[in-house]
């Protein structure tokens, strides 16, 4: 019998804090515009493979996921919307950086937001970790700030295991756009 309750007591903590977790997620206070619909219009940053691969899977990653934003390749930035590039490659000597999205918004939008790579950790590097790092930084072109726990969104995930958006990391777009 006390196991029982143990057991019950364990299912609800577990629950209390998967409530919790949903609730705490880190989001931004902007958001991206929209080009048309549900469209968010991005272009190429200057890429090249693997990593614009890794950037297309991403995106289309994203955009399977769920349907309250999409994005949508548009060759120049049109306008009214932001500024969205999209697999440009850098070069710095930090083994604790992948990659970075580089931010500039006002307190309700973005003006821009540059998802890059950082070839010095990621040219060694599976298909399966780029695409861990490209989802990661496209998620913080969406409104998503770092969280904790399994979610694209913990910068300290294992890369080669969680390299999609989780359901944590969807339903907080969703909740936002
Ligand atoms: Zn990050």
């Amino acid at each position: 019998m006390l196991k029982k309750i143990s057991i019950v007591f364990i299912s609800i903590l577990i629950l209390l804090i998967g409530i919790v977790n949903a609730y705490a997620y880190n989001v931004y206070s902007f958001k991206q515009n929209f080009y048309y619909g549900n469209v968010v219009a991005y272009k190429w940053g200057g890429t090249w493979e693997p990593y614009q691969s890794a950037f297309e899977t991403a995106l289309s990653d994203w955009n399977g996921a769920q349907s309250d934003f999409q994005w949508g390749y548009s060759d120049s930035t049109p306008s009214g919307c932001s500024d969205n590039r999209m697999g440009g490659v850098y070069y710095l000597e930090n083994a604790n950086e992948a990659g970075r999205c580089q931010m500039a918004y006002t307190t309700s939008s973005y003006v821009r937001a540059w998802c890059e790579i950082n070839q010095f950790v990621c040219e060694s590097k599976t298909d399966t970790y780029r695409r861990s790092v490209a989802n990661h930084e496209v998620g913080h072109a969406m409104s998503l700030a770092h969280n904790s726990g399994n979610v694209i969104m913990n910068p300290n995930r294992d890369k080669n295991f969680i390299f999609v958006p989780q359901s944590l990391d969807i339903s907080a777009v969703c909740q936002v756009y």
